[in-house]
């Protein structure tokens, strides 16, 4: 029995934001499937789905809507392998956030499962873990390739988890840590409890604007986070 699932975001909120290997593997992505130059300028890219972006991005170059979503898949396969190939193991230790770690295992030790819900699409997200040493720490998560919209991945890290640690997780039992209003909207679309940090974009009064259940300005003391947690999820059936 487990007390919960909870699932963390992974830029701005255990990574420090803004990881310009990952921005330059997805052009170089697109520049191979389509043979030409994609941009990322002024793409939305805080809180978004990689889907999301290259859907942007590309249908603002013209491409038709059957061409991009033929093509999706091999650009995010090609972005996951161009990353990994020049992100290696140990590459982004020192880019963990101050006290997430720290916050992941309190939870971990007081019977919370964990996992991650990323924009990131799934080979860029697990390489990212694992060149900052968490991958161990996440064995589960959603990713940004794995849906349309940020909510959805929340019901497909629910049965991933529920596959992982065999445990059933309604979403009125997960919590969702993330830094953007999109992260927020996201948890509440699919029923489940948001803790907004203001470690990555947005500021605290962005973030309590946006509807979040709890914020804090980080992550840093992980007593605060796990009594946050328990907090969000206290009166809330076990079932
Ligand atoms: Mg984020």
């Amino acid at each position: 029995m487990t007390r919960g699932l909870v699932l963390f975001d992974i830029d701005g909120t255990l990574l420090r934001a803004g990881d310009r290997e990952h921005a330059r593997a997805f052009v170089e992505a697109m520049n191979e499937v389509f043979g030409r130059f994609i941009s990322l300028d002024g793409v939305p890219l805080a809180g978004m789905l990689d889907s999301e972006i290259a859907r942007l991005a590309l249908e603002r170059e013209g491409v038709s809507p059957f061409e991009v979503e033929q093509k999706l898949p091999l650009v995010m396969e090609r972005m996951g392998e161009r990353y990994a190939a020049r992100v290696l193991a140990g590459d982004r230790t020192g880019w963990v956030l101050a006290g997430a770690v720290e916050s992941a295992l309190a939870l971990g030790d007081a019977g919370f499962a964990l996992g991650v819900l990323t924009g990131n699409a799934r080979p860029v997200a697990r390489a990212k873990l694992e060149a900052a040493g968490l991958d161990e720490l996440f064995p589960i998560g959603a990713y940004g390739d794995q849906a349309r919209t940020r909510g959805e991945l929340v019901r497909l890290a629910c049965a991933e988890a529920e596959r992982y640690y065999g445990v059933h997780f309604p979403p009125h039992r997960v919590v969702l840590i993330g830094d953007t209003p999109r992260d927020i909207v996201a948890a509440h679309e699919a029923g489940a409890k948001v803790l907004a940090v203001a470690t990555g974009r947005y500021a605290i009064l962005d973030l309590e604007e946006a509807g979040a259940d709890a914020v804090l300005p980080d992550l840093s003391d992980p007593v605060v986070t796990l009594t946050t947690v328990t907090a969000l999820l206290s009166g809330q059936s076990e079932d």
